[in-house]
């Protein structure tokens, strides 16, 4: 019972985390304005493509087919959390409208002028950099999978690696039984099988910060390997 109380607790705090995270990306300057006309303060996230769009694209973009959320109603994923950092309307500019002059091609402003842009944008595809996408996509994903879980929660080793270093380099060797308040999922008892160097060293040499850069418990292979 306590688990699931405690589960659900955490849950509602990384919710506000992710909230809180989604709110400090609007405020780059990439993403104050919406990604597909010229409208200031975008309110929304297209999950599809991670841009930040206005209220009236939001609409008009889920005749494409993309997925959006609303800024101020939904809850966002560890996983949406991850790929809106790695993207944003900067880098969505840089797939989507690559050779695209603005200078030229005056903005979209009615519903028309935009269903018009978000087709050859997103249809004919005009000025797509393809292979950067391809790339894009590729990385965001396995970013991912390193760091979720199927259910979209951090992996164990992930909350590991965030916790601050120091904190590991300072706990005694010795104990076993420091709480562990930053995991999210049900940890197996076994401590992590990693012995500290006795800490009489005479020479000159800098002791390897063993307890910062061991990888993971056993059982776990290193993120880096898959
Ligand atoms: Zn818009």
């Amino acid at each position: 019972m306590m688990e699931t109380k405690q589960t659900a607790l955490q849950a509602r705090k990384l919710q506000e985390v992710h909230a809180q995270k989604v709110k400090e990306l609007l405020r780059l300057p990439e993403n104050k304005k919406c990604f597909d006309c010229p409208i200031k303060s975008p309110f929304f996230v297209n999950v599809t493509l991670q841009t930040f769009i206005c209220s009236r694209c939001s609409g008009l973009i889920r005749e494409v087919g993309h997925r959006v959320k609303s800024i101020s109603v939904s809850t966002f994923t560890g996983p949406e959390i991850l790929a809106l950092e790695m993207g944003g309307n900067g880098v969505a500019s840089t797939i989507w409208l690559h050779g695209f002059n603005a200078k030229s091609t005056p903005e979209p402003d009615t519903d028309t002028e935009v269903r018009e842009f978000m087709r050859q944008k997103y249809y004919d595809q005009k000025w797509l950099l393809r292979d950067l996408w391809i790339d894009h996509d590729k990385s965001v994903k396995r970013c991912i999978d390193e760091l979720f879980d199927e259910d979209g929660l951090p992996k164990p080793t992930f909350t590991k690696q965030r916790r601050p270093s120091s904190q590991i380099a300072i706990a005694p060797p010795k104990t076993k039984h420091v709480p562990a308040p930053l995991t999210l999922l049900p940890v197996p008892a076994s401590p992590p099988a990693i012995k500290t160097a006795p800490l009489h060293f005479t020479s000159a040499h800098q002791p390897p910060p063993i307890m910062a850069t061991s990888p993971p418990p056993q059982g776990e292979s290193p993120v880096e390997q898959k």
